[in-house]
């Protein structure tokens, strides 16, 4: 299979090791790539926000499947362009692709198709936004409505830094805060069949204990040791299904990898957000204990047969992956700083960039992450760590209690 694997990030260079690794594949073009992928991929430079230009590359190309990485693409239609030529394409349509481009969209689908969410008001205006605070009450979560890739919602106890947040941003879902630990479960979906992959949690903020502010996510670990048994069927039974079916209903299936972000709370699992591709960093973790050849099971979505796709298999153990950030990330990265001790098997790259010369430098506030797989869950965090000390990187910061409480048995369900 020929495939063209659009994007340049930490969730890109997991996806390419996985398509690299299926026999199956007989060409692997990363655009734009980064100095990571370059070790398994042929990268290509291209506009990804460009429809009309990647659509041109898969055809010079002659790919077979183009799996499309982050949102920004997809919300621009880039899967439509492609999809327009004829090529089988890993990603939702932009139209269904709202689902994680408008918060207030998402809210009405899963209203409508009776999946159990926080209740939330969509509010363009000061006066609406303070009667929304006060309805809720603390802690406050105010979402930005338009993409902000994972950096648009604010969650604080403080109603004036809250009110702040809707001012700036205009237009915003404010909601019930929900309580419970979280879970990220990626769907692979033809729009009809559906199938879980492992779910994941991720770490958003950039502090150790969940402090400091929201980030696109700090680390990552799979599988959950302390997760329900029924978990995943009953999402896929009242959320992923009647999602599925509202949006062909509406008649924009939504096809690809969607993404349900969850919080166990003591009434159940309750949807805190959609989003319409792989998350960033699970996707690390995920696909490293995927046996099953990746670029086939994304074919089989891309292509309308997943219900014909054997079942998947998974190595046994656990994986982990901690996210080496850029001195000032999130508000204020800085970029340009040298690194050594990246290339080595398990660094993920995420924002990196190769000089001419061959210097490796941070090229973007999540800058590698160190992912590796054990045994078990404390044998797979050590590793990573180890990994993320052999870094070198002036200024650089990471989180030191990516899975500790998962491994310490420290995290419980409500009930
Ligand atoms: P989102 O971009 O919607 O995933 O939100 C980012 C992070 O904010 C989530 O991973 C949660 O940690 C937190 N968050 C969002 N919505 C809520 C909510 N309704 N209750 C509690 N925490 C939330």
């Amino acid at each position: 299979m020929r495939v063209l694997l659009v994007g340049g990030g930490g969730r890109e260079h997991a996806l390419a090791l996985g398509l690299a690794d299926d026999p199956s594949v007989e060409m692997l073009v990363a655009a734009p790539g980064n100095p990571g992928i370059a070790s398994v991929a042929e990268l290509r430079e291209v506009d990804t926000a460009d429809p009309a230009a990647v659509a041109a590359l898969a055809v010079e190309l002659r790919a077979e499947l183009v799996v499309i990485g982050p949102e920004a693409p997809l919300v621009a239609g880039v899967a439509d362009a492609v999809r327009a030529k004829g090529i089988a394409v890993f990603g939702p349509s932009a139209e269904a692709a709202r689902l994680e481009g408008s918060k207030t969209f998402a809210k009405e689908i899963m209203t409508a198709a009776g999946v159990p969410t926080a209740r939330a008001h969509t509010c363009t205006d000061p006066q609406s936004a303070a009667e929304a605070l006060d309805d809720f009450g603390p802690p406050y979560v105010v979402k930005n409505d338009g993409l902000a890739a994972g950096k648009g919602v604010v969650v604080t106890d403080d109603r004036a830094i809250a009110l702040e947040h809707a001012r700036e941003c205009g237009r915003v879902v404010i909601e019930e805060y929900l309580s419970g630990p979280e879970v990220s479960l990626f769907v692979v979906t033809d729009g009809e069949a559906a199938v879980p992959l492992l779910p994941a949690q991720d770490f958003k903020r950039v502090g150790d204990g969940d402090t400091g502010p929201n980030t696109g996510g700090m680390g990552a670990y799979a599988p959950l040791p302390w997760a329900p048994p029924d978990l995943v069927d009953e999402v896929m039974t009242d959320v992923v299904h009647p999602t599925l079916a509202q949006m062909r209903h509406r008649g924009i299936p939504f096809a690809g990898l969607l993404y349900v972000g969850l919080a166990l709370t003591a009434a159940g699992p309750r949807v805190i957000e959609f989003n319409a591709r792989f998350g960033d960093p699970e996707t690390q973790v995920v696909l490293a204990l995927l046996e099953t050849p990746l670029a086939g099971l994304l074919h089989a979505a891309a292509t309308g047969t997943l219900a014909a796709h054997p079942p998947l298999r998974w190595r046994d153990g656990a994986a982990v992956t901690v996210v080496v950030a850029a001195e000032g990330y999130p508000a204020k990265p800085r970029t340009g700083d040298v690194i050594t001790g990246a290339d080595r098997a398990g660094v993920i790259h995420a924002g990196t960039r190769r000089d001419a010369d061959g210097t490796l430098r941070s090229a973007g506030g999540r800058v590698l992450c160190g992912t590796a797989t054990g045994p078990d869950l404390a044998a797979a965090r050590d590793a990573a760590y180890a990994l993320v000390r052999g870094i070198e990187l002036a200024g650089a910061h990471h989180r030191s209690d990516i899975a500790a409480a998962a491994v310490e048995s420290r995290i419980a369900v409500p009930d």
